[in-house]
């Protein structure tokens, strides 16, 4: 099985697929499948300088259905004889003391990946897409790909150049050239926007950073 019938099987239910063998197993899995969905230009758009309700239904209705892909690759994957590991979409399970941490960076499978990078945003900047998109990681045991995870460095972030723009946007004022502070965006957002999601989302510095240093 390759990446290409991966991205046959999935067809048009996810919008990129990548796949790379891993520096150290997890969940004695050797490999790594990042699947994204591009979210809607036209919904991102409603974004102001608060979220909308249409963008947290799109975030979440995105959610789920890259869930769904990831359930369905996992299946395709047991039929031919492999194992299988989906990561939710969005969950945090507050292991080691931080709130905020998932079972798998998402983020750190699509670097592996070779999809993209991370910005100063601390979002995941696709390659083609930008910072518009959601990820979902499935591992597995099923020798994909040849391709060596991609590890990320610190000067990975020299393509943020002197763009700034998610620095200025940021009402929270999470983000900074140092580093993003994840407790002041979850408490801004808390705060702000409980009527919108919950304050679960926000999206203002996704909107304005047009990944165009890629
Ligand atoms: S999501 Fe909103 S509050 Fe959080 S870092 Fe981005 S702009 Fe700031
Ligand atoms: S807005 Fe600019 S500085 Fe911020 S993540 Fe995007 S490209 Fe980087």
């Amino acid at each position: 099985m390759t990446v290409n019938d991966i991205k046959r099987f999935l067809d048009c239910r996810v919008s990129d697929v990548g796949a790379a063998r891993l520096p150290e197993p997890f969940m004695g899995l050797g490999y790594v499948i990042s699947l994204c969905i591009k979210l809607s230009d036209s919904v991102v758009d409603t974004i102001t300088d608060k979220p909308s309700h249409t963008y947290f239904h799109h975030y979440r209705s995105v959610n789920r259905a890259l869930d769904d892909a990831a359930q369905s690759l996992g299946l395709y994957l047991q039929k031919y004889g492999y194992d299988y590991f989906p990561v939710a979409a969005s969950q945090s399970v507050n292991t080691d003391g931080n709130p905020f941490k998932g079972v798998y960076s998402h983020k750190q499978a699509a670097v592996y990946c070779k999809l993209g990078f991370v910005g100063l945003n601390n979002l995941f900047i696709h390659n083609e897409f930008g910072p518009k998109v959601r990820l979902v990681t499935v591992f597995t045991d099923c020798p994909v790909t040849d391709n060596q995870a991609r590890v990320m460095e610190r000067s990975d972030y020299r393509v943020c150049g002197e763009c700034g723009k998610c620095i200025a946007a940021c009402p929270a004022q999470a983000i900074t050239p140092e580093g993003f502070d994840a407790k002041a965006c979850s408490e801004y957002m808390k705060r702000e926007f409980q009527l919108i999601g919950r304050g679960s989302v926000c999206g203002i510095c996704m909107k304005v950073c047009d990944g165009k240093n890629i």
